[in-house]
């Protein structure tokens, strides 16, 4: 464990931003003391008119005015909080700073502008975000390097572009096909993989490989006995499935949902399977990325 001035300073070097801006910030305190409170606690800066000078320039690099800080969250439109809570986060000048889902309570116009903030902070900060995400369209727009997780575990990790063009793991297999392309001829022609059955207990994950109860390429019988470890098929691609090489080179192929299903003695209805929107929104499939 951290002694407690190890924990202060470690708190100070990371820092969150989190999903609800609303219920994250103090609905009694006014912009001001929201963003003073750590300024204040680790001595930032000196004085009163030192700390106000700060939060004013904080606010002013999220795109919000000076006269936010005597304005209460509630004053305030979501995409507007969140930024409150970004310069909340930056206001004690962390080096990492972990965002929980920072876009997905916005509304879809505000969520480009948010991410785009975020953006141009990384940036200007040299800071480091670790962006925890389902919307596979944000984290590809945001990230450098994406994680995959499934049951709580990494299945896959690899180089953003590296990962959408060509995703190893049956998962991000199944997540990425889940994604509608913009080209009606190549949506058309787009191959779904659509997963089957409930999504197993992380706390009680399935022996062997995590995914094999709802995995279309699953090989008896390693797949339901060994546990794959994460391996480095290409230069930082990595991925944790003991048939990736095979599944790349095609000479496995997937079964359908039906037949998975089948094998499994689960039941999927006529229409099969997760629908895109299911599959992205299950809140607990997770996808983590980084920049
Ligand atoms: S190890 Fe087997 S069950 Fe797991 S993802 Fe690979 S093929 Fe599917």
């Amino acid at each position: 464990g951290l002694s407690g001035k190890e924990l202060r300073s470690t708190r100070r070097r990371m820092q969150m931003i989190f999903q609800d801006p609303l219920s994250s910030l103090d609905p009694r305190q006014n912009v001001e003391s929201i963003i003073a409170e750590g300024i204040e606690a680790h001595g930032l800066a000196s004085g009163r008119d030192g700390a106000r000078k700060r939060i004013v320039e904080l606010l002013d690099a999220v795109g919000l005015p000076s006269s936010a800080l005597r304005r209460y969250p509630h004053e305030f439109s979501g995409g507007q909080r969140q930024r409150i809570g970004i310069a909340r986060a930056l206001a004690v000048e962390p080096d990492l700073v972990v965002a929980d889902e920072p876009v997905s309570a916005l509304d879809v116009s505000v969520q480009a502008q948010v991410v785009t903030l975020l953006e141009e902070l990384q940036r200007q900060l040299g800071l480091t975000f670790l962006v925890i995400a389902h919307d596979l369209a944000v984290v590809r727009h945001i990230s450098e390097t994406v994680g995959v997780m499934y049951l709580g575990a990494l299945v896959e990790e690899a180089g953003s572009d590296e990962l959408y063009a060509q995703p190893l793991h049956p998962y991000t297999r199944a997540l990425m096909s889940a994604v509608p392309v913009p080209d009606p001829e190549v949506e058309d022609r787009r191959e779904r993989i659509l997963l089957t059955g409930d999504l197993p207990s992380p706390a009680n994950p399935p022996t062997g490989c995590r995914f094999h109860t709802r995995c279309p390429w699953r090989q008896p019988t390693r797949c339901d006995t060994e546990r794959p470890e994460m391996r480095e098929l290409m230069a930082g691609h990595k991925v944790a499935c003991h048939w990736a090489e095979d599944i790349s080179d095609l000479k496995l192929h997937p079964k359908s949902a039906d037949e998975v299903a089948a094998e499994q003695g689960v039941y999927v209805a006529s229409t099969g399977g997760l629908d895109a929107g299911q599959l992205l929104d299950s809140g607990r499939d997770q996808a983590a990325t980084n920049f």
